[in-house]
């Protein structure tokens, strides 16, 4: 489609070399040919010409390990790796700070450009002002202008910001939302992008919310460096927005797809090279995962997000989690396990609360019930009860637990035709438990009240219950 519509217009076009006289079926096919060739040879040179352009460089780098006893570690608290004279990687130590912070520094002809400040503010454990400002070109008041912007507002990557309070040739952009927007003139945030010129060296600025609202990456036209923050980076992706992550993704895809990227750089570094993580605020990262990503993983990203489960997921290299769910999961599952542990505990405490009971505990409550017999029954005559009357008999025991209680309801539900129910009382703390039951009607007398109370007085002690009494409704 395209050479039929080139040829048309080559045959309309008298300046074209190719607009001979001769427009017979070869002829055209042969100049289609050569259009394509030519074509296909333009677009080779484009190409290979926007990869001559990017500045070279290298991560030939071994960063420092941490170590396992950071008291010993000797390694520099901020190690500097020159990618090339106008590219600077900083990264701050593990022993130093466990977050262990990447820190970008790009040098235009104009204008230098520092991504991020580190977690670290004090300049006694890591000098990163100094460090920069002798990186910088120029000398005393002639020292190049520097700019100093975030990935995002996490104390991480700005921490070191105060570190640049008195260098007057300094300017710190604002990490919150606001300030963002209004230095990028991100009127519509998160569409639209910026750029940042520096001279001849021109970065773009992408809004990439969703591990943060304020997240942005960054383009390195001049490197074809893809500056990604906690975005992208080989660790754990911590996405606490997934819709507005995965529209990043996409956003960032669409972009990078027609230019050049040598390298996409990330902060931090949480897993081995084997793409095992890290421990959680690991001070040791021996056999470490190298920094650099590739395009390719930028383009995977949105396909990997899609799949996210919104708690914790693996896709491929991408390790995504949601921190904050997470969080609240494993507060749920604290609490859940703190309540269950208090449950047995004062189980426990209940089961074996009952203080020893005195030999003579079972004969004193028999005793007693006995001389009660004699009262009650006393009291029933006077409201006209004899031995011929057919009474219904309601009982009840106390319980030293809910295991003794339903202990002796199935005995009693066993031996006799009682009708017998586990009864509860009390708030959580201060539950009681006893049993509550009713005899059949049946007539008795003053002996067989005895020896129906001497059994039940047995029975209980059997299940450890204490016999309570008994009463009739007459
Ligand atoms: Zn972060
Ligand atoms: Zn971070």
């Amino acid at each position: 489609m395209v050479w039929t519509h080139t040829c048309s217009r080559l045959r309309q076009n008298p300046c074209c070399s190719h607009g001979e006289k001769d427009y017979s079926p070869i002829a055209l096919k042969k100049t289609q040919h050569v259009v394509s060739e030519l074509l296909a040879l333009a677009m080779l040179f484009a190409s290979s010409g926007a990869r001559a352009q990017l500045a070279s460089g290298s991560m030939d780098v071994r960063w420092d390990e941490g170590a396992s006893k950071c008291v010993t570690n000797s390694q520099s608290p901020l190690q500097v790796h020159s990618y090339n004279d106008r590219t600077f990687i900083l990264r701050e130590n593990l022993c130093v700070t466990f977050e262990a912070p990447f820190l970008y520094l790009l040098i235009g002809s104009e204008k230098a450009l520092l991504i991020d400040t580190g977690d670290v503010g004090d300049p006694s454990k890591i000098p990163l002002a100094n460090t920069v400002m002798r990186l910088l070109p120029g000398e005393g008041s002639a020292k190049m202008h520097l700019l100093v912007v975030h990935t995002h507002r996490h104390s991480d990557h700005r921490a070191g910001d105060e570190q640049f309070a008195h260098f007057p040739n300094v300017q710190v952009v604002g990490f919150d939302t606001d300030s963002v927007r209004r230095f990028y003139h991100f009127t519509d945030s998160p569409n639209g992008f910026a750029q940042i010129d520096l001279g001849d060296r021109t970065v773009d600025v992408i809004p990439t919310p969703g591990h943060n609202e304020t997240e942005v990456s960054f383009y390195d036209r001049y490197a074809g460096l893809f500056f990604s923050g906690d975005f992208l980076m080989p660790g754990r992706l911590l996405i606490d927005n997934t819709s507005a992550d995965l529209a990043s993704a996409q956003s960032v895809a669409a972009f990078i797809r027609d230019r050049p990227v040598s390298f996409v750089l990330g902060g931090h570094i949480e897993m081995d090279a084997n793409g095992n993580l890290f421990p959680w605020e690991s001070q040791f990262h021996p056999n470490e995962h190298v920094l650099q990503m590739k395009k390719d993983d930028l383009l995977a990203l949105p396909a990997a997000i899609r799949s996210f489960n919104g708690f914790y997921s693996k896709s491929g290299n991408f390790i995504m989690m949601n921190s904050m769910r997470l969080l609240i999961a494993e507060a749920a599952l604290v609490l859940a396990t703190i309540v269950a542990l208090l449950w047995i505990l004062i189980r426990y405490i209940r089961r074996h609360k009952r203080p020893s009971l005195p030999p003579s505990h079972y004969e004193d409550i028999l005793a007693r019930q006995v001389a009660m017999n004699r009262q009650t029954w006393a009291a029933l005559q006077k409201h006209g009860v004899t031995t011929e009357s057919a009474l219904r008999l309601d009982f009840s025991y106390n319980a030293a637990s809910r295991e003794a209680a339903e202990n002796l309801c199935a005995l009693l539900r066993g031996q006799t035709d009682y009708e017998v129910n586990v009864e509860t009382s009390g708030s959580f703390l201060r539950r009681k438990w006893g049993v509550e039951g009713r005899t059949k009607e049946t007539a008795v007398s003053p002996e067989v009240l005895d020896q129906w109370v001497k059994w039940m007085v047995t029975a209980g002690k059997e299940r450890s219950c204490d016999f309570d009494g008994w009463g009739t409704s007459v």
